[in-house]
């Protein structure tokens, strides 16, 4: 007879033949049982740790000294305090969500909440850390169409992991077209009305607003500035990725 964990790293094995462990970025095959990155795929990430945009992120090419705001947030009144991520949504990272948000690869959403957690060491959010998450609501037709709501599903398990908790804050009222068909001006205009915030679940509260990229922040903006007007005390955005 086998022992039962004989049994069990044999299974394990054979399960490895048939499923060898492959990077979840360029699909080769790597050693080791986590599912994960290579080495060139993790290298390859674009890191957010140089001059950037101290609202919305925005890297900047040059060298700064002090605090910089870019040409788009400079006469911009934005209802969240600043938006931050750990990674460029450049490359691979760039793919993974694609993968996971159109292509329903929902094995990703591990390496995904990860990233995503990273976002949280920013320094500003340690000094003054967030209550709660709200994730960015999806419109219930589009829910369906998806049938997952990735923000949702991420901050899920990177609640999980650092131990907040996450809050159902906010829902989308309007089917909104996708906000890159539209000029600066029309992308406010055509999210105006279009979240509504439940007061009893955010008022009083420091929210971390989370969604999985940050490309124009008008967005982010909107649902900010719906969870400050039902009384959240203040709102910070927290992406894996910036576009
Ligand atoms: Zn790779
Ligand atoms: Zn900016």
């Amino acid at each position: 007879m086998f022992s039962a964990r004989w049994r069990h790293t044999w299974i394990e094995a054979a399960s490895g033949l048939l499923y060898p462990p492959h990077c979840a970025g360029c699909r080769k095959a790597v050693s080791g049982r986590l599912a994960g990155l290579c080495r060139d795929c993790r290298r390859g990430r674009i890191r957010l740790d140089g001059p950037r945009c101290t609202v919305c992120g925005q890297p900047y090419g040059g060298a700064v000294s002090g605090t910089f705001r870019c040409m788009n947030c400079g006469d911009r009144e934005l209802a969240f305090e600043f938006a931050t991520a750990a990674y460029r949504s450049r490359g691979v990272v760039r793919d993974l969500i694609h993968r996971f948000k159109y292509h329903r690869k929902l094995h990703l959403r591990h390496l995904l909440a990860r990233m995503l957690c990273e976002g949280f060491r920013d320094g500003r959010i340690k000094a003054d850390p967030p209550d709660a998450m709200v994730p960015v609501p999806l419109h219930p037709a589009r829910q369906r169409e998806r049938e997952f709501n990735q923000a949702e599903v991420l901050a899920a398990l990177a609640g999980a992991r650092l131990g907040l908790p996450v809050i159902d804050g906010l829902r989308r009222t309007r089917y909104t077209l996708t906000q890159t068909h539209f000029h600066r001006e029309e992308r406010f205009g055509n999210l105006e009305g279009a979240f509504v915030a439940r007061h009893g679940a955010v008022a009083g509260r420091r929210l971390a607003l989370v969604d999985d990229v940050l490309t124009t922040g008008s967005t982010a903006d909107a649902c900010a500035r719906e969870l400050r007007e039902a009384g959240a005390s203040a709102v910070v955005v927290i992406t894996v990725a910036r576009g």
